[in-house]
């Protein structure tokens, strides 16, 4: 027996456990080295071994597995054998693998009395083992990125470029399908271009596909590069990228590459959307602009139009002084246009505040039906004047009394309107009503205006233009009409400032329907016992003597002020500039004025300072004199401005002189 394993084993040694002995049967050419003194306990036997032999990281394992308690636990009949590998530190110092195999050599009533242990040399054996093992968790790992790379590649291929053969990582199974057994890497790129690409890009594909033009980019440096090709879907085309890896070269040639594909739809689809916002802000840009060249370039024509009127009129006029009805007619005439002019800058005035979002809304009470009434009396005498018929109807409206900026409501309303009485023939109908509907919102009242004429109508085009600044339709009925083309924007503008809208429906030669909704708050229960807008226009009477201090620095607004004030039987104190009226105020006996109008632009001294001078100083009437300002600027802030340096009032230019009458009529009561 012992000859037997002596052909594998290169050293055999006899556990006597009953005795606790260990001693060498043999060993090749004293493989072990020395041999160990016999006469020690089993245990120190086995552990001077395992200190001679045993490579240090393996000891702890070899003295477990060759423990007499171990052995005597592990062997028995059914268990006869039990194999462990360590590395062994060699005779010439050169560490190497061992297969030690524990035996059972002699048993007695099941107990084991000797254990055979022999070591047989496995390192050639043991090192393939462990190449295969790395080989094997290589190959799962690579099989793992490969799986993870199909989430992103429909196609993952190794190429050969020396032998032009290919292996298949992944592939789609509609390609696989045609290439049956083959790893001809040409006909791999045939088949692929021929049932994948679009067909305007097959000879791209083959050509940048060829193994010569791989080579060629790869020895230029690009050891990883992408290349793109739209994918035929049946005549339509998507868009897929390929990547091609140097996977090895050998001496600065490439001779295996991997090819991976996979579709990029989605990027290609974002990148055009990006694209696309990209040339719509842009022309949106553009088209902002070209709106702006052109507003400035229409409003200035339509300002010249009146302007061009007025002085040809008034040339006219002096060149007729003799005929008195020619005269009267040119200024009438005059009169017209410098209506138009000015309603022509309160416009323009407006739009601009809409465009920059600065329009500020004032909010008050008012009533639904006091409101209707305004625009009936307003819009009466244009009405009458074309046999039109009009009615206005609030009936359904049952918070009469709400809360909001009157005027621009007002403003809106009227644009819409005047437009119907303007755009519908003589005799026509004109519908104006204000309905209440239920609102979402507890707290505000849903406020429906309807606006329905059977006018001339709005073409289909026209009408998604109709809100653009400037805008007129471009036909005969409309060019007959005179009209800015800014009420429709600024009735749009004031609505949607106000967080309401406004809708427009119309037939060419049928008519037209507006609708504007406004959600606005309703009046609490002890407003509604204010008065309404007491508006009381009867003509005024002067107390005798009433003198006014009016400064002004333009010659012919100051002779236009003074000749109405005076014609309306007021006395008027001119000064020309700031100062000249404070030094007027100062030299004046108490009483002598009753209020002063105060220009605000003026040389020397402006009117602001002027007031201060004038609230600062001693004279009796130095805090209540009515001081009121007479500005070109009509925005809020400046009306801010007046009552902060101590003005009470404010008035725009060019005055308004039954306003001015009711204002210092308000003041000297
Ligand atoms: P305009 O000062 O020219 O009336 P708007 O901005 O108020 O300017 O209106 C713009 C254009 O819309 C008008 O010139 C006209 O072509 C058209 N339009 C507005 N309202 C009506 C209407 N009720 N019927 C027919 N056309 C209208």
């Amino acid at each position: 027996m012992l000859a037997n394993l002596c052909q594998y084993y290169y050293s055999v040694y006899l556990f006597d456990l009953e005795n606790d002995r260990g001693e060498a049967m043999w060993r090749e050419d004293h493989a072990d080295g020395s041999d160990i003194a016999p006469q020690d306990s089993l245990s120190a036997y086995y552990k001077k071994f395992v200190e001679e032999h045993v490579f240090h990281e393996d000891r702890e394992k070899m003295l477990r597995a060759g423990s007499p308690k171990f052995l005597r636990h592990t062997l028995s009949a059914e268990q006869p054998v039990y194999d462990v590998d360590f590395r062994r530190i060699c005779p010439d110092g050169h560490v190497g693998w061992v297969r030690s195999r524990f035996s059972v050599g002699e048993m007695e009533k099941g107990r084991v009395k000797s254990v055979i242990f022999a070591n047989m040399d496995i390192n050639e054996q043991k090192l393939k083992e462990m190449e295969e093992e790395r080989q094997k968790k290589l190959y799962v790992e690579s099989q793992n990125i490969i799986k993870g790379l199909s989430s992103f590649y429909h196609s993952v291929y190794y190429i050969d470029l020396q032998q032009e053969t290919f292996q298949v990582f992944m592939q789609r199974s509609d390609i696989a399908k045609y290439l049956e057994e083959s790893d001809n890497f040409r006909l791999l790129m045939k088949t692929y271009s021929s049932h994948l690409i679009y067909k305007d890009d097959q000879e791209r594909f083959q050509h940048e596909f060829s193994a010569e033009e791989i080579r060629r980019r790869v020895s230029r440096g690009e050891s990883i590069y992408a290349t793109e090709y739209r994918r035929d879907y049946g005549g339509m085309y998507g868009w897929m990228r390929v990547h091609t890896i140097v996977a090895e070269s050998r001496n600065g040639t490439p001779v295996k590459v991997i090819l991976a594909a996979h579709n990029i739809e989605e990027e290609k689809k974002q990148k055009e959307q990006n694209q696309l916002a990209l040339i719509t802000a842009y022309e949106a840009a553009k088209t902002a602009n070209e709106a702006k060249s052109s507003f400035l370039a229409q409003m200035s024509h339509d300002i010249r139009t009146p302007i061009n009127a007025i002085v040809g009129m008034s040339a006219i006029a002096a060149a007729h002084l003799d005929s008195s009805e020619r005269v009267t007619d040119c200024l009438s005439k005059i009169n017209i246009s410098s209506k138009h002019l000015l309603e022509l800058v309160n416009e323009i005035l407006d739009m601009s505040k809409i465009e920059k979002g600065k329009l500020e809304l004032h909010e008050e009470h008012f009533q639904v039906s006091a409101f209707m009434s305004d625009i009936t009396v307003i819009v009466q005498p244009s009405v009458s004047e074309k046999s039109l018929h009009i009615s206005f109807d609030s009936s359904a409206v049952k918070h009469n009394d709400l809360i909001g900026d009157v005027g621009r409501i007002r403003q809106a309303l009227l644009n819409i309107v005047t437009n119907a009485v303007k755009y519908t023939p003589a005799n026509g109908g004109i519908k104006v009503r204000a309905e209440e509907l239920p609102s979402r919102d507890s707290g505000r009242i849903c406020l429906v205006f309807t606006v329905e004429d059977n006018g001339i109508g709005i073409s289909k085009e026209f009408l998604s233009n109709i809100f653009l600044p400037f805008a007129r339709e471009d036909n005969t009925e409309v060019r007959k009409v005179h009209g800015t083309g800014l009420g429709m924007p600024i009735a749009q503008g004031i609505v949607a400032t106000m967080g309401g809208t406004i809708e427009a429906e119309s037939r060419l030669g049928e008519g037209s329907k507006f609708t504007v909704t406004l959600f606005l708050r309703a009046a609490a229960q002890e407003a509604e016992e204010r008065p309404a807008c007491a508006d009381d226009t009867k003509m005024v009477e002067w107390k005798s003597k009433t003198r006014l201090l009016l400064a002004e620095d333009n010659e012919l607004n100051m002779e236009i002020a003074t000749t109405i004030l005076r014609e309306s039987g007021l006395v008027v104190d001119c000064a020309e500039n700031g100062k000249e009226a404070v030094d007027l105020f100062l030299k004046s006996s108490p009483g002598r004025y009753q209020a002063i109008l105060m220009d605000v632009q003026m040389p020397i001294m402006d009117g602001y300072t002027a007031t201060r001078e004038i609230r600062g100083s001693g004279h009796p009437q130095a805090h209540d004199i009515p001081i009121i300002a007479v500005t070109a600027n009509a925005f809020a802030e400046d009306v801010a401005k007046a009552l902060r340096s101590g003005m009470n009032d404010h008035i725009s230019k060019p005055i308004n002189f039954e306003n001015l009458k009711k204002l210092l009529q308000k003041y000297l009561a």
